[in-house]
Order: C-alpha cells, then sequence, then structure tokens
C-alpha cells in the first residue's frame, strides 16, 4: 500500500511555514512500514530534535483508479479517518535549503500515526469535518475540511494522474496550523467531531 501526503492544503498552516499557497496540490510519499499501527507508541528517533505533530484527515482508497475525473473521485472511497504526519522540522528545514527531497524528514519508520477505525464518509457532512489533536491536555490544532485549499475529490483526481490508486492506500489531506513539536512524554490526542479517533505517547 502507498501512503501519500498533501502539503499546504491549508492556508492559514502554509503562512505559518512561510510557504506560498499553491496553486495545484503538491504531495510527497510515506513507505509502508512508516504506518504507526493503532495503539503503538511514538518512539522519539535519535536524528532529529525537532519532531513535530500535523494532524490530518486521512482517506482511504477502497477501489483500483487511474486518472479518475474529479466527478468520479467519490466512488474511489467510503472511509474517512484521522492521523498525524509527523515531521523531522529540522531535517525538512536542512532539505529545503539544500534542495534535496524530504524522505529522512517525513518518511521515517513510525512516521504515519493512524487511527484503529476510519467513519463511514455517509455519516460525514464532507464540506464540514470539524477535527482536532490534543496534546496532554491542550487543543493544539483545530480543522475543518471546508477550509482545505483541494477538496478529496480534487487530491484524488491529482493524484491518480500520476499513479495507480489501489484499494488500501491512504491519503493525508494536509494539516491546519498550530503545528508544534513533541516531547518524550506528550500523550496526543485526535478527535473527529467529538469522536477521539487515537490516542498516541512518544517515548
Ligand atoms: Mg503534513
Amino acid at each position: 500500500m502507498k501512503i501519500i501526503c498533501i502539503g499546504r492544503n491549508f492556508a492559514d498552516h502554509a503562512k505559518e511555514m512561510n510557504a506560498e499557497t499553491p496553486s495545484q496540490p503538491m504531495f510527497f510519499m510515506k513507505p509502508d512500514i512508516a504506518l504507526l499501527r493503532p495503539g503503538t507508541p511514538f518512539f522519539y528517533p535519535n536524528f532529529s530534535n525537532d519532531i513535530h505533530y500535523e494532524c490530518e484527515l486521512v482517506v482511504k482508497i477502497d477501489r483500483v483508479g487511474k486518472n479518475i475525473a474529479e466527478k468520479f473521485a467519490h466512488k474511489y472511497y467510503s472511509e474517512i479517518g484521522l492521523g498525524i504526519d509527523f515531521t523531522a522540522r529540522d531535517l525538512q528545514q536542512q532539505c529545503k535549503e539544500k534542495g534535496h527531497p524530504w524522505e529522512i524528514a517525513k518518511s521515517f519508520e513510525g512516521s504515519a500515526a493512524i487511527c484503529a477505525q476510519f467513519i463511514d464518509k455517509s455519516d460525514l457532512d464532507l464540506d464540514n469535518i470539524t477535527f482536532s489533536l490534543r496534546k496532554n491536555d491542550e487543543i493544539v490544532q483545530e480543522g475543518n475540511s471546508n477550509d482545505m485549499i483541494f477538496t478529496i475529490d480534487q487530491l484524488i483526481s491529482y493524484v491518480s494522474q500520476f499513479m495507480t490508486l489501489k484499494k488500501g492506500d491512504l491519503i493525508y489531506t494536509g494539516t491546519p496550523k498550530g503545528v508544534g513539536s513533541i516531547q518524550i512524554g506528550d500523550v496526543l490526542t485526535g478527535s473527529i467531531g467529538e469522536q477521539q479517533m487515537f490516542e498516541v505517547k512518544v517515548k
């Protein structure tokens, strides 16, 4: 399976990163071993001193498709979940400065936290999905799918021009503002609406 991550899909996050708002989606990938199994702790890696959380809605692809038209994209997923795109911000900054690829900053083992259960999309208003991330006792990120620059259907259509999407592939749809550092001992709790989707302990 593939893990596809969309970058800069919320204008307020692009702004906090001093990045331009994209005119086309941008994406990168994580390998399957990046997936952090639900219930498993995130072990702070020794190659970074500045790991950030990025809480994101996640679309699970459930049908094979290539060159999917936006108007048919809704047929290729039926469930939405929540995850964290863990990022070694210090390494990412070095990569950006050198013009290098982002893999060491984004695609390391355990860097894609995911919920155990997804929500059937028929139980959600796709244009108004609220989600949030709590770090210990503080809400650090709040997002709404309505603020996404590119909709889920637009993202599926765009990505499928470049690669066939397969059943089980995950698309992390981008993070809203409020990204920040984690420390060993932190507990990260993600919710869609009022429903808690995951809890990740940092060890
Ligand atoms: Mg991200």
